[in-house]
């Protein structure tokens, strides 16, 4: 049966779901508001987040608004109960385990990173293909074939994989992880992966956003 290709496009949904940007909007609102309460701030308008992003107010209310009824005229949000509501709207008040295929410098310097165990994001196994670093210790975790994948997903309850992996193994790598259960890809290789509609996929891709600063840097010093 021909797969349905899964490019990371948007898709469309019941209006109530914010759309991609509007996810990644709050992803951001969340980071100042975890900012400020660090620095003990108990309430915050629509007006600070906005400025504080350079967006509108109207925008910023409109995103809150399906986070839910929060903010009172005149006092504007809680920042703990803005925190809480958009965590439940991203589905991030709770742990997701993810699998890292492919340990080389990337995923060594991303293992080393603490701030994804703090947002609830926990590795649980790592996997290459590269017989030399089987069964080596990185970051506290042993790297392990890639024959003991499907296994080691079911046992752990790993839902989401993070791909490093060079870009000419990354398809066949995707594949085994949507065989396997993944319900999710962070891909981190430059290749565009076609996966069924049911895999979720995010691609990161630095060199892209870098074009996009140069591009940014050129037009703003055009005459
Ligand atoms: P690396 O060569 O150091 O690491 C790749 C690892 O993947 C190696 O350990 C290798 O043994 C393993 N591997 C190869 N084929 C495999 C397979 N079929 N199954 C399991 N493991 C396999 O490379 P790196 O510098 O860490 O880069 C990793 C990937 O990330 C590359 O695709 C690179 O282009 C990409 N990258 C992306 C960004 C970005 O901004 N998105 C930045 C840097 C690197």
């Amino acid at each position: 049966m021909p797969r349905a290709r899964n490019t990371g496009r948007p898709q469309s949904g019941p209006e109530e779901r914010p759309s991609r940007a509007g996810a990644a909007r709050l992803s951001l609102y969340l980071r100042c508001l975890e900012g400020w309460l660090r620095e003990g701030v108990a309430t915050v308008s629509s007006g600070q987040i906005a400025e504080s992003l350079g967006i509108s107010d109207a925008q910023v209310r409109k995103d809150v608004s399906y986070v839910g009824s929060l903010g009172q005229p005149g006092v504007g949000y809680q920042v703990t109960d803005l925190i809480e509501a958009i965590r439940q709207a991203l589905g991030i008040n709770r742990e997701w385990r993810s699998v890292l295929i492919g340990v080389g410098n990337l995923a060594r310097a991303l293992l080393r990173y603490q701030g994804f165990r703090a947002q609830g994001f926990r590795i649980v196994a790592l996997f290459d293909s590269d017989p030399a670093k089987i069964g080596q210790e990185v970051e506290g975790l042993k790297v392990d074939a890639l024959e003991h994948l499907g296994d080691k997903i079911m046992t752990l309850g790993a839902e989401l994989a993070i791909l490093t992996v060079p870009a000419e193994s990354a398809q066949p790598v995707a594949e085994r992880l949507h065989e396997a259960g993944i319900r999710g890809i962070l891909n981190f290789a430059p290749t565009v992966l076609r996966l069924p509609e049911s895999v979720r996929l995010v691609n990161v891709d630095l060199s892209i956003q870098l074009e996009q600063l140069a591009f940014q840097v050129q037009l703003h010093n055009m005459p």
